[in-house]
């Protein structure tokens, strides 16, 4: 069947003109650029987002936003919603941590699933329709407690892998490792994950957990995407052996960064020494600007640190950056909705970035330059690609981001996966049943 779309504001091909698009079987068919809005006699987007939802035939939008779906490839939907189980009293990274590593052993296989399907299922329903999720690995647990949460992501990915991409990234421990550490470790890179993250400036010797993780990932073959420096203190700089080993290796292409909060505290020179080495080493980045705004600086009194990294440097060099949302609802990141155009709003925020030009760079860093990072071509919304779009109930970016609407409809696997207008209840999905038993 032809689905036809109409008068779509698509700011990221042109954002001065309409498109007209046709999609079948799925696939992006032809876009029809004009100048203005043509009159259409379609169905509008409330007529669409009302009663009779399954409507697939033309619909008009009216100079509407249509972008990319959103891409969040730093996220934690194992410890999502773990908030009511896990508390944080000094709102530490510290904390966090030991909370919820002390909460592990008491999580049963369904509730990390549901944690993480609720949170895919609220990622989709705002646009997201590909995640890479760090998930908890410590090899210090019993046996199950150890592999649950990778084992169970795993689950989810396959369930949901028709309207959702998830890709699984076990955060290995901390250094030093004993024996058992290293087993256990070998077993979990033997599961279908998707890559080897971690965390490596938490553990005793840092530099010594960067070279024994990137010695695993490079002898299962798989790329990296580690937390990094995800401290206010400007010595700290793990990024620096990340970049030689990803040089040491040839492994170019293949790591990310994420975090980076000590390269805002660093002076100028090591600042631009340390983002002129990730450049050499073809490193890309995530800020994720959520978490660290709530975690960052907290021993700070009068001017507090905010520990959001150098956003404007590194898109400056061209380093791609991306942003993401990482924690949602849990002890380390209390709020959060999994909301992609609210994490590019708190960018623009943090990065001091608001201008025009500005919005349409704070959109790439949610749709198109994560997806470049995972080594992805298409964007979902260009001739001959896959569909995979969302529409905005907004008609301007200004008010893109004043009012970050919850009216969205995502079209995505040659079917619109969600409708949703202000409520959750009125999503339509593929799977309504497993929607409503987590959504509730
Ligand atoms: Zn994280």
């Amino acid at each position: 069947m032809m689905q036809k779309i109409y008068n779509a504001k698509m700011p990221l091909l042109d954002e001065t003109s309409y498109f007209e698009i046709e999609i079948k079987n799925g696939i992006i068919q032809r876009l029809n650029k004009h100048n203005q809005i043509e009159a259409r006699d379609e169905l509008s987007f409330y007529q669409l987002t009302g009663e009779n939802s399954e409507q697939e035939n033309g619909w008009d939008l009216e100079g509407r936003i249509v972008l990319p779906t959103f891409a969040d490839i730093h996220m934690h939907l194992d410890k999502s919603h773990s908030l009511p189980f896990v508390g944080n009293d000094s709102g530490t990274l510290e904390e966090a941590i030991a909370n919820y590593k002390s909460a592990a052993p008491q999580f049963s296989d369904e509730m990390i699933k549901n944690r993480i399907r609720k949170t895919a299922f609220s990622a989709l329903k705002y646009g997201t329709t590909i995640i890479r999720t760090h998930i908890d690995f410590h090899t210090k647990s019993d046996i199950d407690t150890t592999f649950r949460g990778v084992k169970m992501a795993l689950e989810v990915k396959d369930e949901l892998k028709e309207i959702i991409e998830i890709q699984v990234y076990p955060m290995l421990p901390y250094h030093p490792y004993d024996e058992e550490d290293r087993k256990r470790i070998r077993q979990v890179l033997e599961l279908n994950i998707d890559g080897v993250g971690g965390a490596p400036h938490i553990s005793e010797k840092p530099l010594e957990c960067v070279d024994e993780i990137f010695a695993f990932a490079v002898e299962a073959g798989l790329p990296l995407d580690l937390h990094t420096d995800e401290s206010d203190d400007p010595t700290v700089d793990t990024v620096l052996r990340i970049a030689e080993k990803t040089i040491e290796y040839g492994w170019q292409g293949k790591v990310v960064v994420d975090h980076l909060c000590s390269l805002s505290a660093m002076n100028e020179s090591k600042a631009e020494l340390v983002i002129n080495k990730m450049k050499e080493a073809e490193l890309m980045a995530v800020t994720l600007p959520a978490a660290n705004m709530y975690l960052q600086g907290r021993g700070d009194k009068g001017l507090v640190r905010r520990g959001i990294t150098r956003v404007q440097d590194l898109i400056k060099k061209q380093v791609p950056l991306a942003a993401a949302s990482d924690n949602v609802c849990d002890p380390f990141h209390p709020f959060g909705r999994a909301d992609m155009l609210q994490i590019a709003q708190l960018t623009g925020y943090t990065a001091h970035m608001g201008g025009k030009e500005d919005l349409i760079e704070l959109l790439k860093m949610a749709t198109i330059t994560p997806r470049k990072i995972i080594g992805k071509t298409e964007w979902g919304m260009r001739e001959g690609e896959r569909a995979s779009f969302v529409v905005f109930d907004s008609y301007s970016l200004p008010s893109l981001f004043a009012e970050l609407t919850e009216s969205r409809a995502v079209f995505q696997a040659g079917t619109w996966s969600s409708v949703v207008k202000v409520n959750i209840h009125q999503a339509v999905l593929k799977n309504p049943e497993a929607f409503y038993k987590v959504g509730n």
